[in-house]
């Protein structure tokens, strides 16, 4: 780890009042040890194994889900996770609320939108995705607080296209917000090689791996 570069980063997103999640996949415990040495106790992990394996190691740590979640895995990380950002179907908010429930608890989630073109990526497509939510009865499931919605730009170096991506995302949360409660607060975008253009296009929360290490 860079430790001045990570501090300037901490500093900026800081000044401009974005949440870092600090991507630990693929790290050792060893590697990811000066990350929280500096403070930092917001994790993701995209897998739940993997996740498991590093909790014990860091007290404190608020541990985010980024990544493809099955409904069977779920009952694993219910009882600790604070935010689920893969909420991609209903069945699988179904599955983190039944969870919740049995841990007497309320998991922060965020739904996912799909809007990259690369077709591996989940996330509930943009062409439908607000008439998806609507139809979804988020009163049904009351250990879910969806605080706001989650995407990935294409993974391309033309820097319009992943702008106007992010622009999409932004501009399907503002017209959520109108309709959800005030806990509606995060748009989660950006990773390390386009963060500075998601926080231009209004992230509030950024994901970064490989450019903290
Ligand atoms: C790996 C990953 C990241 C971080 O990617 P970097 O390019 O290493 O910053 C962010 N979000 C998700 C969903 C990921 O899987």
């Amino acid at each position: 780890m860079n430790s001045t570069k990570v501090r300037s980063i901490l500093e900026s997103l800081e000044e401009k009042q974005v949440t870092l999640i600090a991507v630990t996949k693929l790290h050792t415990v060893k590697e990811i040890q000066p990350l929280y040495d500096l403070g930092i106790r917001n994790f993701g992990e995209n897998r739940v194994q993997e996740l498991m394996e590093k909790v014990d190691h860091f007290p404190g740590v608020h541990w985010h889900l980024i990544g493809h979640l099955q409904r069977n895995k779920v009952k694993y990380i219910a009882p600790f996770i604070s935010c689920i950002h893969s909420i991609d179907s209903e069945d699988l908010l179904q599955e983190i609320n039944k969870q919740a429930e049995r841990n007497n608890r309320v998991i922060d989630g965020l739904l996912q939108v799909h809007v990259a073109q690369e077709e591996s990526k989940f996330g509930f497509p943009a062409s439908t995705f607000l008439q998806q939510i609507r139809e979804i009865d988020f009163q049904n499931y009351p250990h879910v607080r969806i605080r706001g919605i989650m995407g990935m730009a294409s993974m391309v170096t033309d820097q319009d296209q992943i702008r106007s991506e992010f622009q999409q995302i932004k501009s399907l949360f503002e017209t959520l917000k109108t309709e959800f409660p005030e806990h509606f607060n995060t748009v989660s975008m950006g990773m390390s090689g386009d963060y500075e253009l998601a926080i231009q296009e209004g992230s509030t929360m950024v994901r970064l791996g490989s450019i903290l290490f």
